[in-house]
């Protein structure tokens, strides 16, 4: 396993992290906890296509920024420390870009890739319903056949960047019962923003489809695979989501740092005193577990070896780690990390979050557990 960069992808990634601490960081404060508007999230996401956040998953030859997924995971660790709306909206992009680009037809991809690429496009993916959220698989919300068409009904809830997306990509029942992906232009639904706990610049919707008429063209490529491509986009979108709690931890872990060395208690810095010093190891040790099974499962990808079991314990372990590492930060600022006027509080907001989205630490232990054991507690035993 190689987790080295070449001399290009090291000056890559000094880029992207000047441009996102000098021209950034502003704009993630502002939109902290509030929801970064649509037409400043098209703005924001133009000015981070240049530097390759937006085509990692899709080969140079078709329009993305040839750049290893290995490289993309460490771009997006930078971009969820600096900015988690803009790096949740962007990895949405992402997420919708590789679904299309593994699954769309070639006018599908004509019509939506170029623009999700450079950010004039924003896209999401909607599967969760408001009575199916673990299993994909038992999704109701209908298509049924009408002309050379489908007219499509039904309710899909917690859907990330939903409100402020151009079109979504979403997973229904036809009339044979079976599971396909379709993709509905922003006229096709309406939208209702959820409040969440954290991660409040990023879009959180129910998305609403009330006899929304699309043309036979719009139906994605694999008949009737709709549900399994989605479990086997969770594979990379587990990477995205183990690198979330990475960047969001080390935004915590950085704070703790600087806080514990620069505040003085007993005439000397909290820092200097040992049970400050066991949280601030603990948390750079367990940040770094994180961060090696993210790497490790980003690398098994890149180089196309299967890697469910190996995502599922990136993700799993990632955002339980992120949440323990910011709630210590909190500690360490004792009442000021409570308070609103610092960021602290967020990250532990932001870091809560990351354990249900893309499959909740309960199923990725039973996937992980299955794996392992060849015995399923869910759902069907295959792999
Ligand atoms: C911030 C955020 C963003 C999201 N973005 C999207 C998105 O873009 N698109 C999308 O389609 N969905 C999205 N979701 C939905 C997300 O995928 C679901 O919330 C998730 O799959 C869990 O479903 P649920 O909330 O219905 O919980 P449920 O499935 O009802 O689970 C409730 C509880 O039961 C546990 N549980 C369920 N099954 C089992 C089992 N077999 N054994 C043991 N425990 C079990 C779960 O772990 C959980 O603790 C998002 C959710 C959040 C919070």
């Amino acid at each position: 396993m190689n987790f080295e960069f070449d001399e290009t992808e090291r000056a890559i990634l000094d880029n992207a992290n000047a441009f996102l601490e000098k021209e950034l960081r502003d704009d993630a404060g502002r939109y902290r906890d509030h929801m970064v508007p649509k037409e400043v999230m098209h703005a924001l996401l133009k000015r981070l296509s240049p530097f390759g956040f937006l085509g990692t998953l899709i080969p140079e030859a078709d329009g993305g920024s040839g750049l290893s997924f290995l490289m993309s995971i460490r771009l997006y660790e930078e971009l969820f420390r600096v900015f988690p709306a803009l790096a949740g909206t962007a990895f949405v992009n992402q997420m919708v870009g590789y679904g299309l680009y593994m699954d769309g037809t070639s006018e599908q991809k004509r019509r939506y890739l170029p623009g999700l690429l450079s950010g004039e496009l924003i896209g999401c993916q909607a599967a969760t319903e408001p009575e199916t959220g673990s299993n994909p698989k038992d999704i109701r919300m209908r298509a049924r056949r009408d002309g050379d068409g489908y007219r499509l009904n039904g309710r899909k809830i917690w859907i990330s960047s939903g409100s402020i997306a151009d079109f979504c990509m979403v997973l229904v029942r036809t009339d044979d019962k079976q599971t396909n992906r379709m993709i509905v232009d922003r006229a096709g639904f309406t939208a209702r923003e959820l409040e969440t706990l954290g991660q409040r610049g990023w879009s959180t919707a129910e998305l609403n489809f009330d006899d929304a008429w699309i043309p036979e063209s719009q139906r994605m490529g694999g008949q009737g695979a709709g549900a399994q491509q989605t479990l086997r986009d969770f594979t990379v979108a587990r990477c995205f989501a183990a690198i979330m709690g990475v960047g969001t931890a080390q935004a915590a872990l950085d704070a703790a740092i600087s806080y514990a060395r620069q505040r003085h208690q007993w005439g000397k810095p909290i820092g200097q005193h040992q049970l400050i010093q066991e949280m601030v190891a603990d948390m750079a040790t367990e940040l770094d577990c994180a961060r090696l099974l993210a790497y490790r499962a980003a690398w098994m990808v890149q180089q196309g070896i299967r890697a469910d079991t190996q995502a599922s314990m990136a993700k799993y372990y990632a955002s339980e780690a992120a949440l323990r590492i910011a709630s210590k930060a909190v500690q360490i600022h004792g009442a000021l990390g409570l308070s609103r006027d610092l960021p602290i509080e967020g990250y532990f907001r932001d870091a809560r979050m990351i354990s249900i989205p893309d499959g909740t630490s309960q199923l990725q232990q039973l996937i992980i557990a299955r794996n392992i054991l060849g015995l399923a507690a869910f759902g069907d035993a295959k792999r």
